[in-house]
């Protein structure tokens, strides 16, 4: 087995590397130093969780070693899609680069453009960056990077999916043709495999794994859900989630729950913390200081379930996630991949666990056929749709006798989340699982026995319907809206 001391890395990346505790190169790390050493480009295939990082960075630092930046040229690039994966390489560069004397500079969106200026116009060896705010520097004559000698593409397919190819292509431009290029990419998409033929020269491509291979320590599930009414489906869906989260008990230490949409980050994770859960949301549409906030609360434990986006999630490596939920199916078979490979990192167990409803079966199926395999079918915490609605917390959830349809309209908000709160409240509540039965033949018996002292009273009488006289009919209009 390779060892790190047979890749000639500088003896102080060495030391760094022992000091953060690593005994063996992982296959990426073994297969990509070497060539990158060696000044020739390299082409990875490789995702999240395989070490890929250190392979280039580890590589970057023995060769920038020797000689010095020059200001406002940066003599090496690394690119990455979002601005926690930026962060986090960053964070990877200064435990490898402790002990050697380098400097660095990280540009990415939320952080002032001055600060920035400062460093790069000290002159920095590395530059890391998103490729917007990369050309935003550029575009204001703050940046040369004609002296740029490695450039670095990691996660290319997330570029590709968040529209930055066209930036990409534009930098690779505005940097010396002689560059050595290190590109990673977790899948080969035709659009990344013509960026690689034009950009790249005679790589070594060291491919660790195949793109549909999830980790064998993760075990899979998936529960086949379908709502009792369409309208309900979201909230009863919701309702699945805290019932896997419960029936995981101990087990699961801190977790990572995927939606597709930003709106359902928010709603889930709004839902969960109404339900006592330690959970926080996390996407693209929240300010920088507030995800960073969230990232480093889930990395140091403090925050137990992360509800995210694919695109917000991508930069974050905590090496033990204990439990992946997808409350949707992915889109893109392979993010399903990507993410359940934040679980069951370096040899540890994780458990993944996806709802799929009924239209996001074909999507399910194409995940299936990626990975090649058949993924547990898992019993609903929740009774099937048909027992739901007469189980009571899906039938408390039917309008109140005593509130017209107007009325309803009028006073209940509109928006999907606010939508779905009320439904909560009323729906979802866990301890009305089992009381609601109870607690809807008191009201009904207690508004009957209100009914029955009007009738005494001979006051709002009604005559005319038989046995068979809704109860509310016989309350005056304002104790139908008290009630
Ligand atoms: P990455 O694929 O770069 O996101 O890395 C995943 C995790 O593996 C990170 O937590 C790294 O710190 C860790 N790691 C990287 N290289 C090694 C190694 N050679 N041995 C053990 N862990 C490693």
């Amino acid at each position: 087995m390779t060892k790190f001391s047979d890749l000639n890395l500088n003896p102080k990346v060495l030391k760094a590397i022992d000091e953060a505790g690593y005994e063996n190169p992982t296959p990426i790390q073994a297969g990509a130093i070497p060539a990158a050493l060696d000044g020739r480009d390299v082409l990875g295939i490789a995702q999240t969780g395989t070490g890929k990082t250190a392979s280039f960075t580890l590589p970057l630092i023995t060769q920038l070693a020797r000689g010095r930046a020059r200001a406002r040229m940066p003599r090496s690039l690394v690119l990455c899609p979002t601005r926690e994966l930026a962060a986090q390489v960053a964070e990877n560069f200064d435990t490898y680069a402790k002990h050697v004397k380098l400097t660095k500079a990280l540009l990415i969106g939320g952080v002032s453009f001055k600060e920035q200026d400062t460093l790069i116009d000290k002159g920095v060896d590395v530059l890391i960056a998103t490729p917007g705010r990369l050309l935003d520097h550029f575009e204001r004559g703050k940046l040369i990077l004609n002296d740029v000698k490695v450039m670095v593409v990691d996660e290319a397919d997330r570029m590709l999916d968040m529209g930055f190819i066209p930036d990409i292509e534009r930098i690779f431009g505005l940097t010396p043709f002689t560059r050595q290029t290190l590109f990673f990419s977790a899948t080969m998409a035709p659009e990344i495999e013509r960026i690689t033929n034009t950009f790249l020269s005679n790589p070594e491509r060291i491919e660790v794994a195949r793109q549909a291979t999830a980790s064998e320590t993760i075990d899979q599930g998936v529960v086949m859900f379908k709502g009792s009414r369409k309208d309900r489906e979201a909230s009863e869906k919701r309702k699945v989630l805290r019932g896997l989260i419960d029936a995981e008990g101990e087990k699961l230490t801190n977790a990572i729950i995927f939606c597709n949409r930003k709106t359902d980050v928010d709603i889930v994770a709004k839902s969960l913390k109404k339900y006592k859960y330690d959970a926080a949301p996390i996407h693209g549409d929240l300010d920088q200081s507030q995800r960073t906030r969230t990232l480093d609360g889930f990395r140091n434990g403090e925050l137990r379930i992360l509800v995210a986006s694919d695109v917000a999630a991508r930069g974050l490596d905590v090496p033990s996630v204990s439990h992946v939920f997808n409350f949707d199916v992915p889109g893109h078979p392979e993010d399903y991949v990507h993410r359940i490979g934040r679980t069951g990192r370096a040899g540890r167990e994780g458990k993944a666990i996806t709802i799929c409803v009924p239209r996001d079966e074909k999507q399910f199926d194409a995940v299936e056929k990626l990975i090649q395999k058949e993924i547990n079918r898992l019993d609903s915490p929740v009774k099937s749709s048909k027992s739901a609605e007469t189980d009571t917390p899906v039938a408390e959830d039917k309008p109140k006798p005593t509130r017209s349809r107007s009325s309803r309209s009028k006073s209940e908000p509109k928006t999907e989340a606010a939508a779905e709160t009320v439904t909560e409240t009323k729906a979802e509540t866990p301890r009305e699982d089992t009381s609601s039965k109870s607690r809807s033949s008191s009201r009904s018996s207690s508004s009957r026995s209100r009914t029955s002292s009007r009738d005494d009273r001979g006051g709002n009488k009604v005559v005319g319907l038989g046995d068979h006289t809704p109860s509310f009919i016989g309350l005056s209009f304002e104790e139908r809206m008290a009630s």
